[in-house]
């Protein structure tokens, strides 16, 4: 199997600034933000493999004893829930429904005091079948990757005929009263963009709520290039042509989607402009991978190995000072749209969405 290799990034525990760390609980950094929001990767592994995201032959997968027990993955959820302020947990991947045991998972998770709120981000894949036990184990909301309603377009993008599989997972999940259900699609320059307006117009029909994000330079086989991305405003403009779109009232916050009404509402759509109009001044996140590692920023090139400290015996406030010292040498941004960006080594599929 000639796959690329993973080339995990060096660890380290050590903060990127010599700012004094005020002695605050919280996850903060030296800009001001609190993390709130922690994203979590449960596995490395995926069953599709789509082409913006994975060669097609896949990836050399982490070995299973690099992967966090469920013991060790509950510990560090109880300490991030307990000791530093996180109210909300996402589920991530490659796709978080091949993680043996999920549904047990999810209610120890939901059982954790005080409550999070627990979301998923998943391909849909095996959703039809399982959706009611993962609503009743404790999941509040979803999102479901969905990058066209066309079957071929599908195989395309994704490698494998199961679009069928996607679309009856998400009317199982909304009928299982996961609320809200949301779509997360990409659109790639000559694949898929012409499905924009048919999209949105699905997800109307159907009472979910579709986010389009840009492509981030996330591939494990480095590929992307800003020429293909499909930009926030071409998106726009690509509904515009069918749809009369005004700014969704409300406060954003930190939340990553600019909202917009469609047709006067109260249906709306989504776009996600990580990279032509970054919101990370107002971000909220912090991520933990498959195999135990914080990372203050979806493209950091460093992060912390807490899987380590647990494994070598050190108590709870070790690890929790651990993740808050990683969180506030947190930059700035992410600096795409900086010269000598350079591409994180850990692609998207091992850490998560
Ligand atoms: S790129 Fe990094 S800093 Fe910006 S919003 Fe995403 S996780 Fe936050």
């Amino acid at each position: 199997m000639s796959a690329v290799n993973l080339g995990l990034p060096r660890l380290r525990v050590e903060p990127a600034t010599s700012e004094p760390r005020p002695d605050n609980p919280a996850l903060i950094d030296t800009f001001g933000r609190v993390a709130t929001d922690l994203r979590v990767s449960l596995t490395d592994r995926c069953n599709l493999r789509c082409t913006y995201c994975m060669p097609a032959d896949g990836l050399p997968w982490l070995p299973g004893k690099d992967v966090l027990t469920d013991e060790e993955l509950l510990r560090l959820l109880r300490i991030a829930v307990e000791r530093l302020g996180i109210t909300d947990i996402r589920l991530t991947g490659g796709e978080p429904m091949l993680r043996p045991g999920l549904e047990d998972l999810i209610g120890q998770i939901a059982a954790l005091r005080p409550r999070p709120r627990l979301s998923m981000t998943t391909n849909g894949i095996g959703l039809a079948k399982r959706a009611a036990r993962i609503a009743a184990a404790g999941l509040d909301r979803i999102n479901v990757s969905l990058d066209t309603v066309d079957r071929e377009t599908f195989r395309t993008i994704s490698r494998r005929d199961r679009l069928s599989h996607v679309l009856d997972g998400l009317a199982a999940a909304r009928a299982a009263g996961l609320d809200p259900v949301k779509i997360n699609a990409v659109l790639l320059r000559g694949v898929n963009e012409h499905e924009a307006a048919s999209l949105l117009r699905f997800s109307l029909d159907h009472g979910y709520h579709l986010r389009f994000i840009e492509q981030m330079p996330l591939d494990a086989q480095h590929g992307w290039n800003r020429r293909d991305m499909v930009t926030a405003s071409e998106i726009l403009d690509l509904l515009r042509a069918e749809f009369d779109l005004t700014p969704s009232p409300g406060e954003r916050g930190g939340a990553p989607a600019e909202r917009w009404l469609v047709d006067g509402g109260p249906g709306d759509v989504g776009v996600i402009a990580s990279v032509t109009r970054p919101f990370c001044a107002a971000c909220e996140r912090t991520r933990l991978t498959a195999d135990g590692a914080v990372r203050s920023c979806l493209f950091s090139n460093a992060e912390t190995d807490l899987r380590g400290l647990l494994r070598a015996g050190h108590d709870d406030e070790a690890v929790a000072d651990a993740w808050r010292m990683t969180m506030w040498g947190k930059l700035a941004g992410h600096e795409i749209n900086e010269a000598g960006f350079a591409q994180p080594l850990r692609p998207m599929s091992a850490i998560g969405g």
